[in-house]
């Protein structure tokens, strides 16, 4: 389909991608976490771009991050001292995993870029005060960015900034219930250059190009003979060739609790006359991820939820080596799935190596088990 083609083409570079942005007069700031609260950057004129990790080898991170860091902040590191990010005018770092916020201290410190913001988020999110102190924080973020763009940013700006998210995580939820009501109709890797793409590419283009998808998935249909249903969780997943090697197994991805999946675009921001009110509801109510807090059961109860709504045949646990917050959060994740009898597996994974024989045969084994 050639809109899925400018997806998986435009996230193959991404210096191309910013230099179209660029060539738009845009400033690009760029993030790390799927708590960065992009609506407030795009109101302020700026372009919000996810940043990955381009695998390359680290050389230059060594100095600055130890070995168990995870892959993804030391190769983000990697690029940036290489010089490989040198189209960022900014970035925002929100208060989240440990790792992240090593890596926030080093980028400030090294100074490359223009604009620098932590933004400190609450741990726990499930009580008033941390909606109180959510919305502060907010509100500073959004001075910073006034003073970086030179301008204020207007209500009217918040609330056109708002409804384009809302456009685009609304399309997004679209293909992912189309994809779990028909298996099979979009491929991982094409579903997975959608979400990454969402992320990178000019929002505008991205508006445009996802309701053609939609339109288009809901008139294909393949058959649902043999299909085995596998949600994914862990933190992110830049591995196209996993999906493609799960469903060379025989499964079918109907679903994830992914930072590149679900947990980036599930929950539409609400009208409100006060927007900053609207986007802190958001960012309190979305699925949660284990760097932060609410009740001792939510993460547990939001994974068995999606397994079943997704009529799960299995789940796959996929983590980065090294990222603490999903590996402290796995045994209990397991253990409600096992509670439930949700067949589950876990596999590591290092952006720097791959060893995707070895991974091909575990997920056939999973597969044919389930
Ligand atoms: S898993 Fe959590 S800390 Fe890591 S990028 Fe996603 S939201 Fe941020
Ligand atoms: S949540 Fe995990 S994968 Fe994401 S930046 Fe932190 S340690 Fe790395």
């Amino acid at each position: 389909m050639k809109e899925i083609n400018i997806f998986c083409e435009a996230i193959k570079d991404m210096p191309v991608v910013a230099s179209k942005i660029k060539a738009g007069q845009k400033k690009i700031i760029g993030y790390l976490c799927s708590y960065a609260p992009e609506e407030l950057i795009y109101a302020a004129g700026f372009h919000p771009m996810r940043l990955f990790s381009s695998k390359s080898e680290i050389v230059l991170a060594e100095q600055h991050l130890q070995a168990y860091c995870c892959s993804l902040v030391r190769g983000v590191l990697e690029d940036s001292l290489s010089g490989r990010l040198d189209f960022l005018d900014g970035t925002v770092f929100p208060h989240t995993c440990d790792s992240i916020q090593r890596l926030s201290d080093i980028w400030r410190m090294n100074g490359k870029y223009e604009f620098f913001a932590d933004v400190v988020l609450p741990a726990k999110l499930n009580t008033q005060s941390a909606r109180t102190y959510m919305k502060d924080v907010l509100t500073k973020f959004k001075k910073d960015l006034e003073t970086a763009a030179g301008r204020e940013i207007t209500n009217a700006d918040l609330q056109a900034s708002i409804k384009k998210f809302n456009l685009i995580r609304k399309n997004l939820s679209k293909i992912y219930a189309l994809q779990s009501q028909r298996p099979g109709i979009i491929k991982g890797a094409d579903l997975y250059a959608i979400v990454k793409g969402s992320m990178v590419m000019d929002r505008d283009e991205v508006v445009d190009l996802l309701p053609a998808i939609v339109a288009k998935l809901e008139k294909v249909d393949v058959p649902q003979k043999n299909i085995k249903r596998i949600v994914v969780s862990g933190s992110i997943c830049d591995s196209p060739d996993i999906y493609t090697a799960m469903e060379a197994a025989g499964g079918v991805i109907v679903g994830d609790d992914l930072c590149t999946g679900q947990r980036w675009f599930e929950g539409e921001i609400l009208d409100d006359d006060n927007p900053i009110n609207a986007i802190t509801t958001r960012l309190l109510d979305r699925l949660i991820c284990p760097a932060k807090h609410s009740t001792p059961t939510a993460r547990g109860e939001n994974m068995v939820s999606l397994a079943k709504k997704n009529r799960a045949d299995g789940v796959i646990f996929m983590l980065l080596k090294f990222c603490d917050p999903h590996a402290f959060d796995y045994p209990y994740l397991k253990e409600s799935l096992d509670k439930e009898g949700i067949k589950n597996m876990l596999i590591e994974m290092d952006d720097q190596q791959q060893n995707s024989g070895q991974l091909a045969t575990r997920f056939e084994t999973f597969i044919h088990m389930i």
